[in-house]
């Protein structure tokens, strides 16, 4: 396995972090209750994805 050659510099580690950001979350909303919700995942507060439901809102199990 390949090994640094050379200690990183604190001014390139530096310099590297100051590009990493985090990125806001993305939101859309529900076609079924129009409630802000993330893509690719079953509505948070109606349960459905993709026009078919999922129960999520009525299991209770995972929810603390
Ligand atoms: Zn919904």
């Amino acid at each position: 396995m390949a090994v640094p050659k050379r200690k990183t510099s604190r001014s390139n580690t530096r310099h590297r972090r100051a590009n990493w950001k985090a990125t806001p979350v993305t939101l859309t909303t529900c076609p079924q209750c129009k409630a802000p919700m993330q893509p690719h995942i079953a509505c948070p507060s109606c349960g459905s994805y993709n026009g078919r439901q999922y129960g999520v809102a009525e299991r209770t199990e995972h929810q603390g």
